[in-house]
This record gives C-alpha cells, structure tokens and sequence, in this order.
C-alpha cells in the first residue's frame, strides 16, 4: 500500500492550484492528485474562464484581488492561456454600490454601441472595469499541474471509490482496487458532491448543484471587443477571440442537477431564457445564439466559496458558486493553510510491512 502526506482529490482548475501551493508551502512533503478522468476535465473544461475583480461580499472580493495577482503572476511564469480583455460593466442601479463590488471600477463610458447594433436599456450606465482576463480553464489547470509534476504524483483515470479513516491516516480506495494511505486529504470534486466516498460527509454543508449554461453567439470579435459584464442580470457577452465566435453567459434557475446526468443538455427553454436577456442589450445578435455549452456547478448556502474541515485531515476546497476559475488561487491558498502539515519524512516514506 501506498502512503503519501498529502491526497488531492479532483484534478480541477482547483486541485491544480491546491497542488502547486501545497508543493510552495510543504517543499518535502509527498503529493498525489487523483483523478477520475483527465486533468482539467470536469466543470473546468466547460468553463467560459472569465476574471472580473468582483466580489459581493468583503471576503470575495479579497479573494479576488489574491487571486488576480497570483494569475497575473502565473501567466507570465508558465504562459498560461490566458487573454487580457478590455471590461465595461453596465447596471441600471446605484452607482456606489456598483463601485463597492466591483473595487476597481474605472471611468464611465457609454453603455451601448449603436456601430454594433449594441442597445442599452433607459437608464443604464456604464463604467470600465481594468483588469479582466479570460482563460482556457482546462489548459491552465494542466500547464500548473504540468509545472509541478516533478514534485507530485498525478494519477489520472483513478476514481476514488472509498475515503475511511483510522485516526492517523485517511484510506482511499481507488478505482483499480489499489490503496492509498494519507495524513492529509483535499476533497476537490467539483459538483460531484453526491459521491458515495463523501457524499455523507458534505451533506451537512448544504451546498447544491445548478446547472450553467453559457450561449455561443456566432458573430466574429473584432480583437479590441471588450468583455460586457451586464451586472444587473448576472450576465456577460465575451469575445472569444480565439474560437472566433461569442459567448453569453447567463443565470440559469435550474437547481439539483447531477454532473454525469445525460439529461443535462442544452434544452430550447435554455435558448429562450437566453435570448430574452441578450435582446434587452444586443438585439442583432438574438438570431445568432443558437447553440453554447452546458454543465453545472457547485453552490453554497453563503454564495462565498468553501473551505472547511470535514473531519480531522479532512479538507474540502470549492463551491464557488460559478466562480472557481477565478477564485481559484484564494480557494487553494485558504485550503493549504488549513492543512496544517508538517513534512515527517520518515511518514513519507511506504510504510514497512508487518512481519
Ligand atoms: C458553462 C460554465 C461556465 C463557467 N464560467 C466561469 C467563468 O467565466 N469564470 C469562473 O470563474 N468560473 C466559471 N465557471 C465555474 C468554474 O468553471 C468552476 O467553478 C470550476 O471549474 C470548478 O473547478 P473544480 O476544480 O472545483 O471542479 P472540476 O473542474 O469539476 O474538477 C473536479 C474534478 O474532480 C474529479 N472527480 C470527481 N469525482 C471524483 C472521484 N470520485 N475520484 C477522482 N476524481 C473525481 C472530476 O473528474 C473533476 O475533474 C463556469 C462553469 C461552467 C459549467
């Protein structure tokens, strides 16, 4: 049987980041990730990987100024996909609190573009917002794991079927019946909350599944587009530079999905609700949002990302509430801290057999 100090469960944007900030903070400490499918393939993959420095509460927005500086940094260091975007965020409501979420609100600006067909409702405004990225999620959480993979050990196609603890260890079961051995385990799984390994273990966090659904809007960026952040709405249009289309991002209402449910699909109801927020901003662009990607998330009952115990080692590391890309680096730092871990080299090591 294996041992190892440190378990990450999930190889999401998250257990990418959690990984690369564990091996800074524990040098000698022995990792695994441990991953069903391949790296970056869950939620991340589907993901739109917008950062806006936005938070509705004082703690979200600290996160997210962290994390833009660790993005900043990590996109230069590991030329990660990641594409500065110029931002506008447009709201009908009270300008101060509009500068309180968003803490680096820039100037106001117009809050339409007639030479686009772009239409803003009466009364709308708009303001510039510095220092919006937007990613490819799935090969972001490979180039940080890929930065780090002298240090860490990355099982992918390895579920984890059982998670148990003795006091000193936590077991996992993986999914080709070998064991693994941990003193530390980070439960990343993404919106696979109702796994058996752990669903009893997370019921009491209240979190819930919702479905996301992000529009295709077939209509080319010009490269100096801007992001539209419709806040109002809880909404954006982002150039996609790279794909040559757009995309539109809304809220769905639809609660208690389950990520490997195959109903979980882009449905005509998601194109309609989809279609009747765009028409109130960009009208000409309504006949060509025809088709888009769908997943779901994780949410929480406080709507701030968590970062919790669960038992003694136990750490679980999510639900940020269709902000995990973004807050990616706060999550994995609040969670490596939490871990309290001591590298004991001598618990590194495989533990000797019973004679
Ligand atoms: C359409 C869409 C658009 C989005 N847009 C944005 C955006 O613009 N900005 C933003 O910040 N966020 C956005 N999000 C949210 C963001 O993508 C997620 O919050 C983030 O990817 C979650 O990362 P994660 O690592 O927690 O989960 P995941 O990426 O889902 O990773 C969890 C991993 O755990 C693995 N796993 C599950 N069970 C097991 C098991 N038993 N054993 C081993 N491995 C297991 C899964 O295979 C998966 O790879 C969007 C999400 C969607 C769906």
């Amino acid at each position: 049987m294996d041992t190892v100090d440190l378990a990450i469960v999930g190889g999401g944007v998250i257990g990418a980041l959690v990984a690369r900030e564990a091996v800074a903070a524990f040098p000698d400490v022995t990792i695994a990730v441990l991953e069903r499918g391949l790296i970056g393939q869950g939620a991340s993959s589907r993901s739109a990987g917008v950062h806006f420095p936005r938070g509705a509460t004082a703690r979200v927005r600290s996160m997210s100024e962290h994390s833009q500086r660790v993005w900043e940094g990590l996109a230069a260091e590991l030329d990660l996909p990641i594409r500065e975007v110029d931002a506008t965020v447009v709201t009908s409501g009270d300008a101060d609190a509009l500068s309180t979420t968003y803490p680096r609100l820039g100037d106001e600006t117009a809050p339409a573009d007639p030479a686009r067909g772009w239409a803003a409702p009466p009364g709308a405004r708009a303001w510039t917002l510095p220092g919006c990225h937007y990613a490819d999620v799935q090969g972001v959480a490979g180039r940080v794991l890929a930065g780090v993979r002298d240090r860490v050990t990355v099982l992918e196609g390895t579920e984890v079927t059982e998670l148990s603890s003795d006091g000193a260890y936590h077991r996992l079961t993986l999914g080709q019946g070998r064991e693994l051995l941990a003193r530390r385990v980070v439960l990343a799984p993404g919106p696979w909350l109702a796994h058996p390994a752990w669903a009893d273990l997370v019921a009491p966090l209240g979190l819930r599944v919702k479905k996301v659904v992000a529009t295709h809007v077939e209509s080319s960026p010009a490269p100096d587009d801007p992001l539209t952040i419709f806040d109002d709405e809880d909404a954006f249009l982002l150039p996609l530079h790279g794909r040559g289309h757009f995309l539109f991002s809304y809220t769905s209402d639809r609660w208690d999905v389950a990520p490997d449910d195959t109903g979980l699909v882009l449905e005509p109801s998601d194109l309609d609700d989809a279609r009747a927020v765009l028409g109130r901003f960009a009208p000409g662009l309504v006949a060509r949002c025809d088709s888009g990607r769908v997943f779901c998330d994780a949410y929480s009952p406080s709507r701030e990302p968590v970062v919790t115990e669960l038992r003694p080692g136990l750490v679980f590391a999510g639900a940020a509430n269709g902000s995990g890309y973004r807050l990616a680096p706060a999550i994995a730092a609040e969670t490596v801290a939490a871990l309290e871990l001591t590298p004991t080299r001598t618990l590194s090591q495989p533990r000797q057999r019973q004679s």
